[in-house]
């Protein structure tokens, strides 16, 4: 099966709760830059949702930075 559209949407993570998704979508009200959940989130409440957002995703990538430092985490001497 082949691509049939020229025009295949881009797919986007939204700022404010990460969630991948396609834009533009025709009938979506989605936007570049956030997911059509939190295009009607008020703007204000929006950019906490980015903050933490922002937070999570340096969390996310602080874990995967240590369990690669440590492979295989030696199970301490139960004793
Ligand atoms: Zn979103």
């Amino acid at each position: 099966m082949s691509a049939p559209s020229p025009s295949t949407p881009r797919q986007r993570t939204c700022r404010a709760c990460g969630k991948k998704f396609d834009y533009p979508v025709k009938g979506s009200a989605a936007t570049r830059h956030h997911c059509e959940d939190c295009v009607v989130v008020p703007p204000e409440t929006r950019k906490i949702l980015e903050r933490l957002n922002q937070r999570v995703t340096q969390l996310e990538r602080q874990l995967a930075s240590q369990s690669r430092r440590q492979p295989s985490d030696p199970a301490p001497p139960a004793r």
